[in-house]
């Protein structure tokens, strides 16, 4: 039975981590005053350079994750719900970081110890994570496991979210210029398109044009 409630937590966990990864990939605003700085900033460049975040240190990586997880744990202690699997779940949550650093790294860098707990999928694998860096770049959130992407993704659960915050609220999820469309990246286009159009003399079309011309890009990437 606690054998089980573990899974559970550890599944729960990688769900949230999914959770706040999608809204982070395509909702995250980088001119936002503090999530765009602590969060988006670091997250675009993370999908233009995946290898970028392994230089990082623990603290680095995860101070803001160990921040909601003290406040995770101050609101279950307040409301007496502060179980071991709050702990656990807190635990999961605050590495969730450094467990998506180590899909980033070698075997020769992660170390036995993590390599076999990914071999054992417990941890998920570079492998399974490279499925969230291929283009459209739109899948596979989770980044604890690879457990729940597949049933995530099967059901289509990131589109069906996507889609109602568009009916309800008629917000498009972000752009995100690490795509490859046609062998360039979308900002390497819209820099090409602003270069050509300013040689006419069209500089300010060319920045209302270049977004929109985005916009199209990615939504025909979209399945
Ligand atoms: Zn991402
Ligand atoms: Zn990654």
């Amino acid at each position: 039975m606690v054998v089980l409630e573990v899974i559970i937590t550890l599944l729960v966990a990688d769900f949230i981590s999914g959770l706040f990864h999608w809204l982070e990939d395509a909702y995250g605003r980088e001119e936002w005053p503090i999530t765009g700085r602590l969060v988006t900033q670091p997250n675009i460049l993370h999908h233009h350079n995946p290898r970028y975040f392994t230089r990082h240190g623990w603290c680095h990586s995860s101070w803001l994750l160990l921040c909601l997880g003290l406040l995770v744990l101050l609101c279950a202690w307040l409301s007496g719900f502060l179980t071991w699997h709050v702990w656990l779940f807190v635990a999961l949550g605050v590495n969730a970081n450094q467990i998506h650093k180590w899909a980033h790294r070698s075997p020769v860098e992660n170390g036995p110890i993590i390599t076999f707990l990914q071999c054992i999928w417990l941890l998920q694998t570079p492998r399974h994570h490279a499925q969230h860096h291929t283009d459209p770049k739109n899948s596979h959130y989770c980044v604890l496991t690879g457990f729940v992407n597949p049933i995530l993704d099967t059901i289509r659960l990131w589109d069906a979210l996507e889609a109602v915050i568009w009916s309800v609220f008629h917000v498009r999820r972000r752009t995100d210029n690490s795509v490859v469309v046609a062998g360039e990246t979308l900002s390497g286009r819209a820099t090409l398109e602003r270069a050509q159009l300013k040689t006419v003399g069209a500089e300010s079309a060319a920045l209302s044009v270049s977004p929109t011309s985005n916009e199209r890009s990615v939504g025909a990437l979209r399945p």
